[in-house]
């Protein structure tokens, strides 16, 4: 059986028995913490209500996206658009992010955390033992993670599972929050897209690094000798991965939905 087919098994086996866990995780907290089960009150958060999808900016491009990200002095801005580039000359990567954006079923989400922490810090809820932890079915993703870390009501970070979803959305404040609150909220945006922005840089120019031409043997100089070699002298090529001239299967996969989970995140790790 494949690698893959086996680990979607475990992990759809795994989904299977989360009520079971759920259940048994209840039963613990309700013995150890008694005092939580008298007398409580469960209350309903509705999710923000979900926004227009973003159109593609007129006129998407390579050079456009690149020109966003890097300022026009960067060093690595030409690298960037090579590494795309490759990208999408092999699997077409800029017509599968304006079929994306195009798709009808596509629609921005509001991931439950953030409502959670949202209507928590609006209304100055007190938290046990003073732990701010905002406990979730499963680890945050890349986005919520950050939201979370940025966010000035010091919540606890949260596990993260490091993958980002496109249809990602931040979560609507209430109306009572005004303007203190919408620069809240632009800050933290403007940190968390540099974090985005970060990672993807480095995945796109570390795999394209590794693209680059280099001998496909030592020929019979041992690795030895190409470890004493200074570095960028000319045996510094000698260090350089056994396997390459093609693109890493790794981001191909990340363009290709080969990292993407059955509910379309993609990994950034
Ligand atoms: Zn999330």
């Amino acid at each position: 059986m494949e690698n893959e087919t086996r680990t979607a098994i475990r992990h759809y086996i795994g989904r299977l028995c989360a009520p079971r866990r759920a259940a048994r995780v209840l039963t613990y907290a309700a013995m150890s913490y008694p005092h939580f089960f008298c007398d409580f009150m469960l209350e309903r958060e509705d999710s923000t209500a979900i926004s227009h999808r973003p159109g593609p900016y007129g006129g998407l491009t390579i050079a456009g996206i690149c020109g966003r990200m890097f300022p026009s002095q960067s060093s690595d801005l030409k690298e960037f658009q090579e590494a795309l580039q490759i990208l999408d000359d092999k699997r077409s990567l800029m017509s599968r992010i304006l079929e994306f954006y195009t798709g009808k079923d596509w629609q921005p989400r509001v991931h439950a955390e953030l409502t959670l922490l949202e209507a928590l810090h609006d209304n100055g809820c007190k938290f046990f033992n003073d732990d701010k932890y905002i406990a979730c079915s499963k680890p945050a993703c890349f986005c919520c993670y950050h939201y979370i870390c940025n966010h000035p009501g010091a919540f606890t970070r949260p596990p993260c599972h490091n993958k980002v979803y496109p249809n990602w959305q931040p979560p609507a404040l209430a109306k009572s929050t005004g303007e203190v609150g919408a620069l809240r909220q632009r800050d933290i945006m403007l940190r968390l897209t540099q974090e985005v922005r970060n990672a993807v840089m480095r995945k796109v120019l570390d795999t394209h690094k590794s693209m680059r031409w280099h001998p496909d043997s030592s020929t019979g100089i041992t690795s030895l000798i190409a470890k004493e070699a200074a570095p960028g002298g000319p045996n510094d090529i000698l260090t350089m991965p056994e396997s390459s001239g093609t693109v890493s299967p790794q981001l191909l996969a990340t363009s290709s939905s080969g990292e993407e989970s059955e509910d379309g995140g993609v990994a950034l790790d």
